[in-house]
């Protein structure tokens, strides 16, 4: 019973796909960020500076724009209320800092404006970070040792929240991406011929979320058969 930890064929079957899909994802993100990082925007202006233009020209004035000190971890907090943007894109003045940067105030527009996806997504950040610490160990401890059956069923119930919390997190992370493009055009800070090359960074963005959502699907299958046949 113990050997389905260390080899199980079944298991690569289901993930080997994704993790591909992953890699590839991955690879496009790099080399779309770097040639965003390698044209600068002609506006001039940094990351920051573009954000908090996009959030004076939406009118939304209870939102602080504030330095992230960890590479990457640029992210709305809609609970502070403050714009998290990395050193990178905070002070950056090319296409791919002003690109991320719109991303994020997209989600501060959104929660300006009760975008309801955002409203379901933030309501289920509690749940759905709890099951996913807890679920995959629910689902081993149940495999393996038989009186405590129904834990198992209790973990998949739970990493299939946290699948649902991805789903609903995909309509979230595009819109926010079609917010910041248009506002950026429209509002003069990114120049039409520039807009592609935005596209390109967010679009590559995106598709992490994609690959990532898919990955937790094949492992929610995989988990599925797994606990559904232990089942006597
Ligand atoms: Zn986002």
């Amino acid at each position: 019973m113990l050997g389905f930890f260390y080899f199980d064929p079944l298991y690569f079957l289901f993930l080997i796909p994704g993790m591909l899909l992953a890699g590839w994802a991955q690879m496009r993100v790099r080399s779309a960020y770097d040639r965003g990082k390698r044209q600068m925007a002609s506006s001039g202006l940094t990351g920051a500076q573009t954000a908090q233009r996009i959030l004076d020209m939406q009118g939304i004035h209870n939102v602080r724009v504030a330095r992230e000190p960890n590479f990457l971890g640029d992210h709305y907090d809609p609970r502070h209320k403050v714009l998290k943007l990395s050193p990178d894109v905070y002070d950056g003045r090319t296409i791919s800092a002003v690109g991320i940067a719109a991303h994020e105030v997209g989600h501060a527009i959104q929660d300006a404006r009760r975008y309801s996806p955002l409203v379901i997504r933030n309501g289920m950040v509690p749940l759905a970070s709890t099951g996913s610490s807890l679920s995959v160990i629910f689902i081993f401890a149940g495999l393996l040792i038989s009186s405590l059956q129904f834990l198992a069923v209790v973990g998949l119930a739970l990493f299939a929240l946290t699948v649902i919390f991805q789903l609903v997190n995909l309509p979230v992370e595009f819109d926010a991406s079609k917010r910041a493009r248009a506002v950026l055009v429209d509002g003069g800070i990114i120049a039409p011929h520039e807009d592609p090359l935005v596209a390109k960074v967010l679009n590559a963005a995106a598709l992490t979320y994609v690959a990532a959502t898919l990955v937790a699907i094949l492992q929610l299958a995989y988990f599925a058969i797994r606990v559904m046949g232990s089942r006597e």
